[in-house]
């Protein structure tokens, strides 16, 4: 289907695209447009103008700093897929990447894009959960924070206000031994998750976990933290019973919807079997 008819605005700055898109609630961000073509074409929204933030200068950046990695909102998901310090300091980030669509659409997407899209069956979602990521919004009001676990209010909802845009991602560096992973079970290469889990755990001296962080995606509403699975993983040593025990919790937290990828009963039994590979592959590294 041919797209409806709409306006254009190529913006210089992130300052520009919050005056428009604060003057007018029907205008909408491109970025890499991967989500809001296919909307587009299938006259799912109309907007009024598109905001390209394309040409906005200095905003593709995926700085490492020494306790903090900020992501700024037009990094693409291939940027994250060939970088070799996050794939040796926190792999489960481009093990994300790498698995979202295919390579058309890793070349274009962006991270930010795909928050502010909110599918809640998005990859980056459950990763950026786990690595307690927070978004710095850019709004008409100056910039303000918000923790990843307040941004997804829904399915395809976010806590960004009128005229808010996403201008960075910011994941604290944690300290220590720390372990990730990113599990995707998909119908086939290039699909959206039936299930999508990813773990982050700090291990102490003794081989005890001292952390775990656990973020789920399509197995709600919207992506989630899976507390008590991590509850069950904190202070004990990684045996094959915690990790079951974890994993049942996880289970237990999930509430999945039926749909073309699998009945809701399906799903719920699958997020117990993606929860224990993820953990046993962050452990294996
Ligand atoms: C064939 C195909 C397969 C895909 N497979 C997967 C998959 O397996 N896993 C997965 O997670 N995703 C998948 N996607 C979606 C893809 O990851 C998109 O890149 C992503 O969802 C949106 O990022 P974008 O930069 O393309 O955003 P756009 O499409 O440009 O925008 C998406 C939405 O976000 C808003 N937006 C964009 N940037 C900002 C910003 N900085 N601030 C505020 N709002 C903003 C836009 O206004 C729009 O509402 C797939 C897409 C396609 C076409």
């Amino acid at each position: 289907m041919y797209p409806p008819k709409f306006g254009y605005v190529r913006v210089s700055s992130l300052e520009e695209a919050v005056n428009i898109l604060n003057s007018d609630e029907n205008a909408k961000v491109l970025a890499g447009g991967q989500s809001l073509m296919p909307l587009l074409k299938l006259r799912l929204i109309k907007p009024s103008y598109l905001v390209d933030i394309n040409r906005v200068p200095n905003l593709s950046y995926i700085n490492i700093e020494r306790d903090r990695i900020r992501i700024g909102a037009l990094a693409r998901h291939h940027q994250f897929e060939i970088n070799k310090e996050l794939w040796s300091i926190y792999p489960a980030i481009p093990e994300t990447a790498m698995q979202i669509g295919d390579p058309q659409v890793r070349n274009l997407g962006t991270m930010a894009g795909s928050l502010a899209h909110a599918d809640p069956a998005a990859d980056w979602p459950a990763t950026l959960i786990a690595f307690r990521a927070s978004i710095t919004a850019l709004g008409p009001s100056g910039e303000r924070v918000i923790p990843i676990d307040d941004f997804f209010t829904g399915p395809f909802s976010t806590a960004l206000g009128k005229g808010e845009v996403i201008k960075e991602i910011v994941i604290s560096r944690v300290e220590g031994n720390v372990k990730s992973a990113y599990v995707k079970l998909e119908r086939k290469a290039g699909d959206f998750a039936v299930v999508g889990v990813a773990v982050m755990l700090k291990l102490g001296g003794d081989g005890s976990i001292e952390d775990a962080s656990i973020g789920i995606t399509a197995a709600g509403p919207k992506p989630f933290r899976a507390r008590e699975a991590e509850k069950a993983l904190i202070g004990r040593k990684p045996t094959s019973d915690v990790i079951e025990d974890a994993a049942e919790k996880a289970m237990r937290e999930s509430n999945p919807i039926s749909d073309i990828r699998g009945s809701s009963d399906y799903k719920r039994y699958m997020v117990k079997v993606i929860t224990k590979r993820a953990i046993n592959k962050a452990l294996s590294r």
